[in-house]
């Protein structure tokens, strides 16, 4: 596979996350959040391993997979960027569709928001789009320059591992980050 979910989850969150990612400037291991979102993976669901298996296809990484049902569970924090997640799974459908599973479904889940979404199988409709994204994807970090910071601040940023890196300019010198 030629991308791993993480890429069309952030094509729809910030595009210069995207670059910054695929350029391979990981700041993951420095979030808090990241830290946070591992720790919900690992304790939400204790009995989960059991139930589920964990599965690889080339640079794509499912964490739980129900095999006997055809069932991704895909959990998350925050429904705030529902979107990115739904599409991060829909491109794991297909990944799987690729090597011969058919008629996956999926299950998005918000444990501490005791939220649950389904997702139906993939539609023609959603294949041209996993298409269109991916030469999206391809366009963005292809470019040799990495994309501005998107017009507006968006309250997603101070969510994001890349915070930091994107507005360390903006922080005043003692180190308190400017009104927005
Ligand atoms: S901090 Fe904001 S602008 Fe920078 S990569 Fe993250 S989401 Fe994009």
């Amino acid at each position: 596979m030629k991308y791993g979910g993480k890429y069309y989850n952030y094509l729809l969150v910030c595009p210069r996350k995207l670059w910054l990612y695929a350029g391979g400037l990981g700041m993951e291991h420095a979030s808090e959040r990241v830290a946070e979102g591992t720790l919900l993976h690992e304790t939400s669901y204790p009995s989960r391993s059991i139930r589920y298996e964990e599965l690889e296809v080339g640079s794509v990484k499912i964490d739980f997979y129900d095999a006997r049902e055809r069932v991704i569970h895909e959990v998350k924090m925050s429904d705030r960027m529902e979107e990115a997640h739904v599409w991060q799974v829909r491109y794991y459908q297909s990944v799987l569709e690729r090597i011969g599973v058919e008629g996956v479904t999926a299950v998005l889940e918000y444990p501490a928001l005791r939220h649950t979404e389904r997702l139906g199988a993939l539609t023609d409709e959603d294949r041209g789009k996993l298409e269109a994204m991916e030469k999206e994807i391809d366009r963005i970090v292809q470019a040799d320059v990495c994309p501005a910071v998107p017009a507006g601040r968006k309250g997603i940023c101070r969510k994001c591992s890349y915070f930091d890196f994107c507005f360390v300019g903006e922080m005043s010198d003692d180190g308190r980050e400017h009104e927005l």
